[in-house]
């Protein structure tokens, strides 16, 4: 059900399906990255003549390990963990840890693929990477956590270094689960080594801004594409799915900069509340109590929880998906579409199906892909890194500053590429087209490798 791709991108498309069969969200990510670049190739061969494609699409290196560990009742349990180090063209691997039940193999190099492609957006000579493991960290104990923590990081730390790899958190993995692996892998190589995972807390390492960034970030990306045409947040309405540290965010800068920010969400359903969302009472419930979302309807007069309910049947004038991949269907897209959206940004990675997506295109809506709108997280990881090597610490306002800077030079080196190749406004491929031009020359540069 995949649409053709151009001569040179569709026999690497169908050595990625032969190659990795039942492996629907790899091919999806892959597909939606050969379709952007099919102009790209025709401009110029040497990518083709020089396999480009062949290559990038096979991960450098993939680690799959075993990481036991003991609940509080002495049970044995064993996960499967997962490091696919993709491609280290531009810099070291760079990209985040992910803790979820439905952690698999095509999960991984979806996300990691993608990262290659949003970190070279950055600028800030990073590597792609994704990692993880299918454990559940819902219902588990503190002390459960720093177990599986442990045993995780008593493998990974003899892949990973400040000049090989860096990893992060993503969904499940926050700075409290950073902070256990962190000092496992100092306690089992005698360094403290900074530079080795990024979103740290900023008493050890970490910077100013990395936890607020993709939520920030994602907004400032809207920002950018709304003052293309004169426009800006004052006053808007908008959904945000999810509750975990992008969601939260988004929510707060949304609110920052003038805009109503009308919902979050879980996987048991949706709050609505019209007077504006109360991030301290949301950040109580998410982050101190690590409670339900039902919880904030309880509490806060006027919100309404809807079980089960679909966000995106909210009319809103701005959507940013920020929960994870797949959640907003053509059906969804068709809803917002006809309430009046008039930009989506995604927080999250691949958040909206190829059909939602196609909708979205279709009308005159906004639409910023997770590449590009979600980029500030990792981009600010680049920042960590840069002040663990050099030993310094910046201040919140310059951090953020950086963070602008960076976000608004991804919007408009995005929206020109999309201009010189004859998609004008169309954000996917210009992200596509200036991540994959950025990683492909280096790998031409630096030979068959
Ligand atoms: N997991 C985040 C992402 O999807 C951040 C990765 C990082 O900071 O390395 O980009």
């Amino acid at each position: 059900d995949f649409h053709p791709l151009s001569a040179a991108a569709q026999p690497v498309f169908d050595t990625v399906r032969a190659l990795n069969p039942n492996e629907p969200e790899f091919h999806q990510a892959v597909h939606e990255v050969l379709h952007s670049i099919g102009p790209v190739l025709e401009r110029h061969p040497e990518y083709t003549e020089n396999g480009v494609l062949e290559r990038l699409i096979e991960p450098e290196r993939q680690i799959i390990f075993r990481v036991p560990w003991k609940d509080d009742d002495g049970k044995l349990h064993v996960n499967r963990g997962y490091r696919v180090q993709y491609n280290s063209a531009l810099g070291p691997y760079k990209g985040g840890l992910r803790f979820h039940p439905t952690v698999n193999i095509s999960i991984m190099k979806f996300l990691g693929f993608e990262q290659i492609f949003k970190n070279a957006l950055t600028g800030q000579g990073i590597g792609g990477a994704k990692g993880g493991a299918n454990f559940d960290p819902h219902g588990r104990s503190e002390a459960e956590i720093m177990r599986f923590c442990q045993s995780f990081m008593n493998e990974l730390f003899r892949h990973i270094g400040e000049h090989t790899d860096v990893p992060a958190g993503d969904i499940g993995v926050g700075s409290r689960e950073i902070g256990y692996m962190f000092g496992m892998y100092r306690k089992i190589t005698n360094r403290h080594e900074s530079g080795i995972l990024t979103g740290k807390g900023i008493g050890w390492g970490g910077a100013q801004v990395r936890t607020e960034a993709t939520g920030y970030g994602a907004v400032f990306f809207v920002q950018s594409m709304l003052a293309v045409h004169g426009e800006t947040l004052e006053g808007r309405r908008v959904a945000v799915s999810g509750s975990g540290n992008v969601a939260l965010y988004a929510i707060e800068k949304a609110q920052q900069l003038g805009a109503r920010a009308v919902t979050a969400s879980d996987s048991s359903g949706y709050v609505l509340d019209d007077a504006g969302i109360d991030l301290g009472l949301l950040r109580q419930i998410k982050e101190v109590e690590r409670g339900r979302i039902v919880e904030y309807a309880k509490r806060r007069p006027g919100a309404r929880f809807v079980e089960k309910g679909n966000v995106w049947e909210v009319p809103v004038d701005i959507a940013v998906p920020s929960a994870t991949q797949n959640e907003l269907s053509l059906e969804s897209a068709q809803m917002l579409i006809a309430n009046g959206v008039r930009a989506v940004a995604e927080g999250a990675n691949m958040p909206s199906t190829p059909e939602a997506v196609g909708a979205f295109q279709e009308s005159d809506v906004l639409f910023a892909p997770g590449k590009a709108a979600n980029a500030g997280g990792v981009a600010t990881s680049a920042l960590e890194m840069s002040q663990n090597a050099s030993r310094q610490r910046w201040n919140f306002a310059s951090s953020e500053q950086k963070l602008r800077d960076i976000m608004s030079d991804i919007h408009d080196s995005a929206f020109r590429a999309a201009e010189s190749y004859g998609t004008p406004g169309d954000y996917v491929a210009g992200a596509n087209i200036v991540g994959f031009e950025r990683v492909a020359d280096a790998m031409l540069a630096q030979g068959v490798i």
